[in-house]
């Protein structure tokens, strides 16, 4: 949805399940400067890394690219506007509630970081989108928007989705237009980005020693990824754009049959996560093997 005024709205509901809402916007309310806005990414790039948790993709943005707002958000936890790079946040999530800057990182419970980087990641596709043409951006930066442009092609274009969101095995095709299609390939990577987020600082807070450096905490985290992938956990959300099918619902959900495959796993856990090779091979050695996840078809992507 390039260029497009579109709200996403992130909520955090029963377990694990993070879902977020797209709706049109009209006013575009006033954020924060944009040095301030710059300032807050410093102070969250080293929360996260006093955490432990992915910097790499958040460095590769401008500082200002993000603007930053904090409101009372009732329903929501957290929503990113793509269109003006504009991260709204619960005023909860800023310093002493008073909505100037963000709270440290290391205050905030798994849950919120969990919310955060689902929509970090939503503003890192925007910065991809809007550079996605201008041939500015490094290798990995272009080429990771450029599978994603193929899995949008050849992965979400056919999905199944569950017309009732809690009977997940009652399944039906649907053939998605280019942006719904975008849409569910960008909710469904931002949901495995932000469980990975939850999963890690879990099982660290529990081992109290780093992931990435101790086997048995990295065997842990490779366990939970099997059993989420077997669980079809992995999946994200489109508003269908016919408008007999808004009438019905405004967001639909994929089908387990439908959730990330190994591969956009594969990429996400190397380029965003960050995760040493090691972890990332023990992951597809794990699932391998297992049903529930696609190898995905061979597809042509039409040069366009
Ligand atoms: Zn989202």
């Amino acid at each position: 949805m390039r260029g497009s005024l579109i709200q996403r709205s992130c909520m955090v509901l029963v377990g694990l399940s993070l879902l977020c809402a797209a709706a049109a916007i009209s006013s575009p309310a006033a954020g924060q400067s944009a040095s301030g806005s710059a300032r807050m990414w410093e102070q969250l790039i080293s929360g996260a890394a006093t955490l432990r948790l992915p910097t790499g993709f958040l460095k590769a943005m401008p500082p200002d690219f993000v603007q930053f707002e904090f409101d009372d958000l009732r329903t929501y936890a957290a929503e990113y506007h793509p269109g003006e790079h504009r991260m709204v946040l619960n005023r909860t999530l800023s310093f002493h509630a008073a909505g100037r800057d963000v709270r440290p990182l290391t205050t905030m419970t798994s849950k919120e970081l969990e919310v955060l980087y689902h929509e970090l990641f939503h503003a890192y596709i925007d910065y991809l989108e809007s550079k996605e043409s201008g041939g500015v951006l490094p290798g990995p930066e272009q080429g990771l928007i450029a599978f994603a442009r193929e899995m949008q092609v050849c992965r979400y274009r056919e999905v199944l989705i569950t017309p009732v969101i809690q009977r997940s095995h009652e399944t039906e095709v649907r053939y998605l237009s280019d942006p719904e299609a975008w849409e569910a390939l960008n909710e469904t990577w931002a949901v495995f980005v932000g469980w990975a987020i939850w999963n890690q600082l879990e099982i660290e807070k529990k081992g109290r020693r780093s992931m990435n450096d101790t086997a048995q905490l990295s065997g842990e985290w490779v366990s939970r990824f099997r059993r989420a992938i077997e669980a079809g956990e992995f999946r994200g959300y489109y508003a269908p754009q016919d408008p007999d099918e808004r009438r019905v619902t405004q967001k639909r959900f994929l089908a387990p049959g439908s959730q990330l495959s190994l591969e956009e796993s594969q990429r996400l856990m190397k380029q965003v996560l960050g995760l040493p090779e090691k972890i990332i091979e023990a992951a597809a050695k794990a699932v391998g093997q297992g049903k529930n996840i696609s190898v995905g078809r061979p597809c042509q992507v039409e040069p366009s």
